[in-house]
């Protein structure tokens, strides 16, 4: 709760007028408990887990629309009733761990230090934590999610999230309990080590989930603005670690490119992609002859 309830006081607090934005966000925040907005999270999380998949759900349901071609694998076909199973135990998770986890991690927020207050951050200051949390989330989660992959991680806890091989938006958070606990360590850690206001918070948590819808959506579009992060993975490049499944030892990092790439664990997918943008050129210059598009030569390719 704001220690200030009025323009005035807040005005007189700060020693200067306020910008119109810290002026919304007295009006809504002044008498609301820093739990309450903490809590905020949990509206957030279901709204992005209901509804940022959908419009991934109707490409995948229709398939005859120009977006087909963008599918990472295209001879993989989910019916409603396997996307709504998918959303149905994620909903079931949600209620029962996700929601609770958010409820009683509130002390955690408190003791890091996340603030409520005024003044709100520059958008500068916004935009470098941020990069600071997907950087810390990305090593992090690399370590977490290749110790998953052991023998035993695998088998009790990270099996679960890779009953997709073909994996859809609405998978992203489709994860063993124990999983969804675990991989809350490095979505902590980046706002641990450079906290800041409750509004970067809420941002941090609600495009880590939407970054993570995007690399579990199964298309890679080429003019998809994220290509533009130096960097970033996108769908393409979790795609294959779901593919390959069980075994994979390939592509274990959640945002970027490069943990994969240092610590050597990209290979067999920088392969396949050399292989494939060869196959392309073949195609191409063999003017599709024979009639075999390239969308099933590349699944082709990919299940052998
Ligand atoms: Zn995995
Ligand atoms: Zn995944």
């Amino acid at each position: 709760m704001l220690p200030y309830k009025t323009l005035q006081e807040a005005e007189a607090f700060l020693g200067r007028n306020l910008t119109f934005p810290e002026t919304v966000w007295l009006n809504y925040s002044a008498n609301k408990s820093d739990y309450f907005l903490y809590c905020h999270n949990i509206l957030f999380l279901f709204l992005i887990f209901s509804v940022v998949p959908l419009p991934l759900t109707f490409m995948e349901l229709s398939r005859s629309s120009g977006l087909d071609k963008f599918k990472i694998q295209p001879k993989v076909r989910l019916s409603s009733a396997d996307i709504f199973r998918c959303y149905k135990d994620v909903m079931s998770m949600f209620f029962f761990v996700v929601g609770p986890l958010q409820l009683v991690s509130y002390p955690s927020i408190k003791m890091i230090g996340i603030r409520t207050s005024l003044p709100l951050p520059s958008g500068w200051e916004i935009l470098m934590q941020l990069a600071v949390y997907f950087m810390v989330e990305d090593f992090t989660n690399y370590w977490i999610h290749r110790f998953l992959h052991c023998k035993w991680g695998y088998e009790k806890i990270h099996r679960v999230h890779h009953e997709y091989t073909a994996p859809i938006g609405f998978a992203a958070p489709y994860a063993h309990w124990a999983e969804i606990l675990i991989l809350g360590i490095p979505s902590f850690l980046g706002p641990a080590m450079a906290p800041g206001h409750i509004i970067t918070f809420w941002l941090w948590i609600a495009l880590r989930q939407i970054e993570a819808i995007d690399t579990h959506s199964g298309y890679d579009f080429p003019w998809s603005p994220t290509k533009y992060i130096p960097f970033y993975g996108g769908a393409d490049h979790h795609d294959y670690h779901h593919y390959v499944g069980g075994q994979s030892q390939s592509n274990f990092a959640s945002v970027f490119t490069y943990c994969d790439y240092i610590y050597g664990t990209d290979k067999g997918y920088r392969y396949q992609k050399k292989l494939l943008a060869k196959l392309k050129e073949d195609l191409k210059s063999n003017g599709q002859q024979n009639g075999v598009s390239y969308q099933n030569l590349t699944q082709d390719l990919k299940s052998d």
